[in-house]
């Protein structure tokens, strides 16, 4: 199905209001697994605005006017749509009489220029609006049918969702209804990943495509044929192996998928984040039910806080530096110890722009995971990243570590975006 969306207004043309109902709307649109095919803003302008009318007429199902209905001179998609249908304006009584009531209930004598609201083009059909006085309508023009609303959000979303949506539904037969499955990788760029896949077969009724989630991307399948897209789902998974981190149906973040093989193992995780300054905690108690495996979470920022916190030696900040894998492996051990918990993750870097060396340039981070048995760490160096960046990968980076090691996969991976730290 064909769809467009209008949106129009000089205040969303000159950067007044953001268009957060076209935003909506594609939200909406995608909850249903449709998309629009092209998005318009168009400004308070007659020709502009029955030129695209008719245009988008011409080749789509549905359109989507959002704005212009208010009763002053400026607002002209109505008339807009008369021109380009060629048919004239023409009073609606049943609305005129629904505004006078509702300027009534509220003590208010209705203005002159309120009557423009309920000049509709011929043989439209009105849209209620419950929370003000523009109503929508609603035509067919050329293939497409055409749904007006005004521009205020709270009506226009009701409107959308209680009227619209449900007549484009029966309309349509929307019953082969579009569905979203979605890979969420971390490691690769969006390139490698597509050579990765590139051997895949994908039929012509399933659309592939690629979302970058900094610092995770996400490989989307989209197709109304839900066997289409499991076997190509499979196809992938098997091919992204280490750098899958969770799909759809299991989880909506890394820190959810974290909680599920947390809770799973009935263990427990404690923190010790310098460069992260907390970001990896904030991350996990996003999700409800963090508390039934995170035990602390400790932001030892100072080399005095690694000493008193989670007992690194002062030998090891003196001879390694407090951004180091032996100062990393300490932290995680301490922090293990201090929370009695089976697991800790550690973080202790550099995030810049000021603070790097030639030996440990900006970017340095080093990593350490505690588990029952075993400590495992390993130093990356992120180049070229943001302040904010490097802290955020650096705690996906953590967080990778513990998912692999709960999935009995190679806890330190490889990552297109971090080289190894090498002495030098
Ligand atoms: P209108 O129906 O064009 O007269 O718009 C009425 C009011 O709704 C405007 O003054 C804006 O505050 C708001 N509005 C209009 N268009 C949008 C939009 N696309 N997104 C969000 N708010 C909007
Ligand atoms: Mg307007």
């Amino acid at each position: 199905m064909k769809i467009e969306i209008i949106s129009t207004g000089d205040e969303l043309i000159t950067g007044q209001i953001l268009d957060t109902n076209a935003n909506w709307l594609c939200q909406q649109l995608f909850s249903q697994g449709l998309q629009p095919q092209r998005l318009h803003t168009v400004a308070d302008n007659l020709n502009d605005l029955v030129a695209l009318f008719i245009e988008s007429s011409q080749r789509s199902d549905v359109v989507l006017v959002n704005g212009g209905l208010g009763p002053t001179s400026d607002d002209l998609s109505a008339q807009a749509a008369a021109v380009a249908m060629q048919v004239p304006l023409v009073l609606n009584h049943s609305w005129l009489k629904t505004m006078e009531q509702k300027f009534a209930e509220r003590g208010r004598v209705m203005a002159k220029a309120n009557i423009k609201q309920a000049m509709l083009p011929q043989s439209s059909e009105v849209i209620d609006n419950a929370n003000g006085t523009a109503c929508g309508f609603s035509f067919t023009f050329n293939q497409a049918r055409f749904y007006f609303t005004p521009g205020v959000p709270h009506e226009f979303k009701l409107m959308f969702s209680s009227q619209i949506w449900p007549d484009i539904a029966t309309r349509f037969a929307l019953n082969n209804k579009l569905m979203q499955y979605k890979i969420t990788t971390f490691g690769l760029g969006e390139s490698a990943i597509d050579d990765l896949i590139q051997d895949i077969v994908i039929p012509e009724q399933l659309h592939l495509g690629y979302r970058t989630a900094s610092p995770e991307i996400e490989v989307k399948l989209i197709s109304s044929d839900a066997d289409a897209i499991k076997q190509v789902a499979q196809q992938i998974e098997l091919k992204l192996a280490d750098y899958m981190v969770f799909t759809s149906d299991e989880s909506d973040t890394s820190a959810e998928k974290i909680q599920h093989l947390m809770l799973a193992k009935q263990a427990t995780l404690a923190l010790a984040e310098s460069c992260t300054g907390g970001m990896i905690a904030s991350n996990l108690v996003a999700i409800a039910g963090s508390s039934a495996y995170l035990d602390r979470a400790m932001v030892t920022y100072s080399n005095q806080a690694k000493q008193d916190l989670v007992q690194v030696s002062a030998e090891t900040l003196s001879n390694h530096g407090a951004v180091s894998e032996a100062t990393a492996i300490e932290m995680a051990k301490g922090a293990q110890r201090s929370a009695n918990s089976d697991y800790a993750l550690s973080v202790t870097g550099i995030a810049g722009p000021g603070g790097g060396s030639e030996s440990k340039p900006v970017g340095t981070v080093a990593f350490a995971l505690a588990t029952p048995t075993e400590t495992y760490s390993q130093m990356l160096v992120l180049p070229g990243k943001s302040r904010t960046m490097t802290r955020k990968i650096a705690s996906a980076i953590a967080l990778d570590m513990l998912r692999r090691h709960l999935q009995d996969l190679p806890v330190c991976g490889h990552y297109d975006f971090a080289p190894e730290w090498q002495a030098n």
